[in-house]
């Protein structure tokens, strides 16, 4: 190692001549510019930047030997010197770890060097339902038929396991090439230890919030059903339930059930799914599964999108 160079060498090589194959670089946030997995040796080629979060900025990588691609969350470790920070990640890691689902974002790896913590993922490239939702602003019945039964049916899945999401939003429900919905950040998601069990803290803010969170009431898995019936009133009428200038203002209008859904704008069925999962009382609204059978799914629901989606509507005749 010169000059806090490194170089990434072939070991394969018959004759022993062990010959550098790329030499290993750091950008100005520290990041490799080959990141290799300490335990499976596996090295990636950090890629197109993908955007960044509260903590981590996010990297498309790929895997030298194989040429696949992967999602890289890189998070400094300068950012979790406080023990609540450590216990956060670590719990986020934990969970996600769990999980294997068709539309949950796949957890491959964990890993750390001297600087960063690592967190490779299955890749979305096609961005987020919000990226989608500010394009679009409202999404037609069937393409939100198509969207909402995957979350669907990733939160049966995660209800059935014990976890709650806590933060499902646009911005979490990313997209792949084939336009699958993939629910990812598990950064506010917990684990139900019993059926009794509610959760009295959250630490951070959800962006649908449940009335019951606000409240301190305790809270469970219907915080989950409250935020989908927000992205199914975001996704078919534009914009979100009780949108306000500022949060005090949407608090108070949560607490109130203080929301509106236009006449005549959207299907009859789509109105009353939304007004069951917005019910203040948690226990009124349905379960996931109860949501899975509703008639609002009875409606033509597409078996695959188009890219094109992303920018126009489809037409459906
Ligand atoms: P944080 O937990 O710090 O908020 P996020 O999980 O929101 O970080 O990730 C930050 C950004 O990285 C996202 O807004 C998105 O643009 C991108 N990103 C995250 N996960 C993926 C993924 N699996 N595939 C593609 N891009 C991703």
């Amino acid at each position: 190692a010169e000059n806090g160079k490194k170089s990434i060498r072939n070991n394969n090589s018959k004759n022993n001549s062990f010959t550098p194959i790329m030499e290993v670089t750091k950008d100005e946030f520290n990041i490799p510019s080959v990141i290799i997995d300490p335990k499976t040796r596996i090295q990636y080629a950090k890629g197109k930047f993908l955007g960044k979060g509260g903590f981590a900025r996010c990297y498309e990588l790929v895997d030298l030997a194989s040429g696949q691609a992967f999602a890289g969350k890189v998070v400094p470790k300068s950012m979790l010197v406080k023990q609540h920070q450590r216990e956060k990640m670590t719990q986020e890691v934990t969970i996600h770890q769990s999980l294997s689902h068709k539309h949950i974002v796949q957890f491959i790896a964990y890993f750390e060097d001297e600087n960063n913590v690592y967190i490779i993922l299955e890749l979305c490239r096609r961005r987020s339902l919000m990226e989608l939702h500010r394009r679009r602003k409202t999404v037609t019945e069937p393409e939100t038929r198509y969207f909402v039964k995957q979350i669907v049916e990733a939160c049966i899945y995660l209800h059935d396991k014990r976890i709650i999401h806590r933060d499902l939003k646009l911005g979490n429900l990313f997209l792949n090439d084939q336009m699958e919905v993939k629910i990812g950040d598990f950064g506010l998601a917990t684990r139900i230890e019993s059926e009794s069990d509610r959760k009295r803290t959250l630490c951070g803010t959800p962006n649908y919030i449940a009335p019951e969170v606000i409240n301190k009431k305790g809270h469970s898995y219907q915080v989950d059903v409250w935020s989908l019936g927000c992205i199914l009133y975001t996704l078919l009428l534009g914009k979100p339930p009780f949108e306000t200038s500022s949060l005090k203002d949407t608090y108070s209008k949560i607490r109130k059930n203080d929301y509106i859904i236009p006449e005549n704008k959207i299907q009859r069925e789509a109105v009353a799914l939304i007004q069951r999962c917005l019910r203040p009382e948690p226990f009124d609204r349905p379960t996931m599964s109860q949501i899975y059978i509703d008639q609002f799914f009875a409606g033509f629901t597409p078996q695959t999108l188009p890219t094109s989606v992303c920018t126009v509507a489809p037409r459906y005749s």
